[in-house]
């Protein structure tokens, strides 16, 4: 007999608007435990946002997602992903070969190309930059196994550069793009003015949480912030985001991100100010706990993208490392 006492995570399919449903995939990650790909009504199909994570049976649960409110993969007219991580792009391939549709996809996704296409050396670019930062050699190894599966199908270029002026065009209307870096170069939100709807992707998300990909563009944390602005300037009514139910308070949530930055940035700020430390020194006083192999690459990339911000204004300033040890920051 199988086991059915243990509650294992399915894809599900649910319909939050009128030609808007949510189809919610399982995740394997410790605290992430699904994704939201959503299915927008468009003439005799679909246009799909986001595609949930390639791993064994995530094809399955897409499928079973999208039957549950009488939708199949094959009916998608156009994939859109708002950014290039494995959780929102990582079934593209899988989609576009089983609907012949296109992707379009902001141009700034050199962080997944790297990744998908030379994982060793987009690995040994990160264990660079960990060790550049003053990660022992212990936490060291986990975190390389901790980075070994990057959940992308295959890596696939967008048909078409999702950027401002480019129209996404549904039965509810047509979505406009948004630039909004920060959580990774390549984020974009889609808008649909008269209804003031907001796919927002993992800029925003029901709970604040953040996370910044460190060493693709020249100071994320301050692109997330002028993000939020630029978010905050489109009174959105509704948010579809990229994990967790939609909610209806956006400027609530976006105040509350806009605070946990300005928050953390002051006490970074202050943890550098009188001290010469390591950007992983600095990461326990940030986030008032210890580093561990699930958090450290998180915690690391947050901590050394608020030291970055602190250095373009003047704030922080970077030590190089000599004879190969790690860089060190302290205050402007
Ligand atoms: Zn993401
Ligand atoms: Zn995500």
């Amino acid at each position: 007999m199988p086991d059915h006492t243990r509650k294992r995570e399915v894809g599900r399919g649910e319909r939050t608007l009128p030609g808007v449903w949510r189809l919610r995939l399982p995740l394997p990650w410790p605290g992430v435990p699904h994704c939201n790909a959503w299915a927008i009504a468009a003439g005799d199909g679909i246009v799909m946002v986001d595609t949930g994570m390639h791993e064994p049976g995530s094809e399955g649960h897409l499928d079973r997602a999208l039957a549950q409110v009488n939708l199949k993969v094959e009916t998608t007219r156009l994939l859109v992903c708002t950014h290039a991580h494995a959780d929102h792009y990582g079934q593209a391939e899988t989609i576009m070969n089983r609907a012949g549709c296109e992707l379009w996809m902001h141009p700034h996704h050199d962080h997944m190309r790297a990744a998908a296409t030379d994982p060793e050396a987009a690995l040994m670019q990160r264990l660079e930059i960990a060790r550049q930062s003053g990660v022992p050699e212990v936490p060291l190894h986990a975190y390389g196994a901790a980075r070994r599966a990057h959940g992308v199908a295959a890596y696939v270029e967008p048909d078409r550069a999702l950027v401002p002026g480019v129209q996404v065009h549904t039965d509810l209307g047509t979505w406009e793009v948004v630039e909004t870096p920060g959580h990774a170069p390549s984020h974009v939100c889609l808008f649909q003015p008269e209804r003031r709807l907001l796919l927002s992707g993992d800029h925003l998300l029901g709970r604040v949480s953040l996370y910044f990909d460190y060493g693709w563009s020249q100071d994320p944390a301050g692109e997330f912030l002028a993000s939020l602005d630029r978010v905050e300037a489109l009174g959105a009514r509704l948010c579809l985001a990229g994990h967790g139910r939609t909610f209806s308070d956006v400027q609530s949530h976006i105040d509350a991100n806009r605070s946990l930055v300005r928050e953390r940035l002051a006490r970074v700020e202050e943890v550098v100010a009188g001290d010469t430390l390591t950007a992983f020194d600095a990461v326990p006083h940030v986030y008032g706990d210890a580093v561990t192999p699930t958090n450290v690459n998180w915690w690391l990339s947050e901590t050394l993208c608020y030291l970055r911000h602190l250095e373009v204004t003047g704030r922080a300033a970077r030590i190089p490392g000599d004879d190969g040890g790690p860089e060190r920051w302290t205050s402007a």
